[in-house]
């Protein structure tokens, strides 16, 4: 019956073009394999086709320029000039058609501009987008924040779907989801257009209205992006995933139809949402997402900690996690610490719902015991609590001096756009291998955690390893758990106390921007050390998944790290609402059945 189907699909779309592979089949197996076009192929669409589209989006049809074209073209020129004075700039790059937050991966991927681009304004000029594509068998890419490590928002030859200008933010006092009317009880919640980046949230949400909503870290993220990707943020240990705050999502789907989705509407496709990647089932063109009461006070606890031997950077580590199991280990506590080859404890730790007293109790013992030991050294501490209301607030943050944030420096930036310093160096750059793992709340226990100590302390001789404690669930309050279960996300997710991430990489390398040649053989020799670092974590937790945002572009087991038993579900979600694989990403649901560039489908449903 299947089969039936898809001859049918085929006999109705008059320019999909079906195709015998070169390289041999099983016997007795005659499947079709269809084929998207390019431009140099005769079925692209023709002048004609581009212009009626054109003029269904309102003219907002673009053909994207790579964002060093003008560089390429006169390095002396005005245009050169703008491009280069904005690199370090991730608003300006998140505005450009062919803007990648990240300038590629060595072996992976490199930024390509789409051959068009529709600025989309609203879910009208989305769906006539996907329809043309549908109808065209073209290649589609859909970009929000353009903050894809794995390099999914963008692809040559190719129809991009851009919301960067779809930002309106609507907060609601008592929301209730289309046909839920009657069955679940109004509440507090915030709507943001796809496009919109989360300081556009963080501004609405507490700035203006003093209440909280989970949504990431960087404020430069899409907000339909970061929530595809399940999504953490810095409180995340105390609110759960971002996916999990969904009350509603506005998607349009592979017919082009714009459909509700939420837990009373389409509610398979809803919960695919939820965590099961960006770029599989349609263009997602709003979000609602709940808030809460915006806690009282955030708080936080830096510094750095340094050894001047490898047995005293072994027993730090050792007491830090038993302080971590005791103090830090509940809904309070997140962000990271990093542990360094040079042995270097980095701590930089966020919390929420304490006061400055209370940060400072809380860290005192750990402190007291490092000035203990003659051979630690510690720098930088820096302690203390705010009014969680002015947390994101760009403008008081300016005015009392503090450098956490940099503003967007262009004349006409919105006052309240601005990014985590600490972010900096993430802007542009290239690099030479990522990998992340959960890592199971039970390593925090007895003897395990002699397992847990021993395997970072070996990581760490290798390569720098960061923990994100705020990106795993376990610890948080059950409320958070429950509706962080009910997500698409790798359900080990919520038995993890922390997300380890290793990862390197260089300055930025987007094409056609001059820059001294890298030096490959080492970028690829980083890489293997990154390998080499995670591996001796995977022999703690060998079935750990991945968070599919942060994760190793190479990893061969995909589907089961970023979705563990959530997968097979994810899949028939997939065939339900795009059956020809219209959305393709990398490692995205159902892409094992496409080429690794998305133009040729190899076979059907993983058959
Ligand atoms: C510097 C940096 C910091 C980060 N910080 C965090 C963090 O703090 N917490 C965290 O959890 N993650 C973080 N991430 C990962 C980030 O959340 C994901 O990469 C996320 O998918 C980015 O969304 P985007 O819209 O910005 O990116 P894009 O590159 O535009 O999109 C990412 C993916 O989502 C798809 N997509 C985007 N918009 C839509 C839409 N409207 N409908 C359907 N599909 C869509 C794209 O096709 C693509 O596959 C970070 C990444 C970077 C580069």
């Amino acid at each position: 019956m299947r089969r039936r189907s898809l001859l049918k699909g085929i006999a109705a779309s008059v320019v999909q073009i079906v195709f015998r592979p070169r390289w041999p089949l099983q016997a007795g197996v005659t499947r079709p394999i269809t084929r998207r076009v390019r431009p140099t192929d005769p079925h692209w669409p023709g002048a004609n086709s581009w212009a009626k589209l054109r003029a269904a989006v309102g003219g907002n049809l673009l053909e994207p320029q790579p964002l060093f074209a003008a560089c390429q073209k006169d390095a002396k020129s005005a245009a050169c000039a703008e491009v280069l004075g904005n690199i370090r700039n991730p608003f300006y790059i998140g505005d450009q058609p062919a803007g990648t937050e990240v300038s590629g991966w060595l072996d992976a991927w490199k930024p390509a501009p789409s051959a068009y681009a529709i600025a989309a304004r609203n879910a009208t000029d989305v769906a006539a987008g996907v329809s043309f594509a549908r109808q065209n068998n073209l290649r589609l890419v859909v970009k929000g924040g353009g903050h894809s490590y794995l390099g999914t928002s963008n692809a040559p030859d190719s129809l991009l779907i851009w919301t960067r200008a779809m930002n309106k933010v609507t907060l609601h006092d008592a929301f209730v989801g289309r046909g839920c009317e009657g069955r679940v009880a109004p509440i507090s919640a915030v709507t943001a257009e796809a496009g919109a980046m989360w300081i556009d949230l963080y501004h609405a949400v507490t700035t203006e209205a003093g209440r909280y909503v989970q949504g990431g870290g960087c404020t430069t993220v899409g907000v339909a992006g970061l929530v595809q990707s399940g999504g953490f943020g810095s409180f995340s240990k105390g609110f759960g995933t971002a996916a999990a705050g969904l009350l509603e999502a506005e998607v349009v789907t592979a017919d082009g139809k714009v459909r509700t989705t939420n837990a009373c509407t389409n509610a398979d496709l809803f919960w695919a949402l939820k965590g099961g990647g960006g770029g599989s089932f349609g263009v997602v063109t709003r979000v609602t997402l709940r808030t809460h009461p915006l806690p009282e006070f955030f708080g936080f606890a830096g510094g750095t900690i340094s050894a001047h031997s490898d047995p005293a950077f072994g027993r730090l580590i050792q007491r830090f996690f038993e302080f971590y199991r005791e103090k830090l280990f509940n809904p309070h506590w997140g962000e990271q610490v990093r542990i360094r080859p040079d042995n270097v404890l980095e701590l930089s730790m966020v919390c929420q719902g304490l006061d400055d007293g209370e940060v400072t109790r809380v860290w005192q013992p750990f402190f007291d015991w490092v000035k203990t030991v003659p051979e630690l050294k510690m720098t930088d501490v820096n302690v203390g609590a705010r009014p969680a209301r002015s947390w994101w607030d760009v403008v008081a943050r300016k005015k009392r001096g503090s450098t956490a944030m940099i503003s967007d420096p262009r004349p006409d930036a919105p006052v309240t756009h601005a990014y985590w310093s600490g972010d900096q160096d993430q802007v542009g750059a290239f690099l030479h291998g990522y990998d992340s793992l959960w890592l199971p709340a039970k390593l925090l226990q007895g003897d395990e955690q002699v397992r847990l100590v021993n395997a970072l302390f070996a990581a760490s001789r290798i390569k720098k390893v960061e923990l994100h404690f705020n990106k795993g669930i376990a610890g948080a309050p059950a409320e958070a758990v429950d509706r962080t279960r009910d997500t698409a996300t790798n359900p080990t997710v919520v038995d993890a106390f922390t997300l380890v991430i290793i990862a390197d990489g260089e300055r930025p390398s987007y094409p056609g921007l001059a820059r001294p040649a890298m030096d490959t053989a080492a970028a690829r020799n980083n890489k293997h050390q990154i390998d080499l670092a995670t591996a001796e974590l995977r022999k703690l937790a060998p079935d750990a998944g991945s968070y599919v945002s942060e994760s190793n572009y190479f990893n061969a087991s995909w589907q089961k790290a970023y979705w563990g038993e959530n997968y097979s579900r994810l899949r028939a979600i997939k065939a339900k609402y795009d059956p020809d694989g219209l959305f393709f990403v990398h490692h995205g649901v159902g892409s094992e059945d496409w080429s690794s560039d998305g133009f040729t489908r190899l076979r059907r449903d993983g058959g």
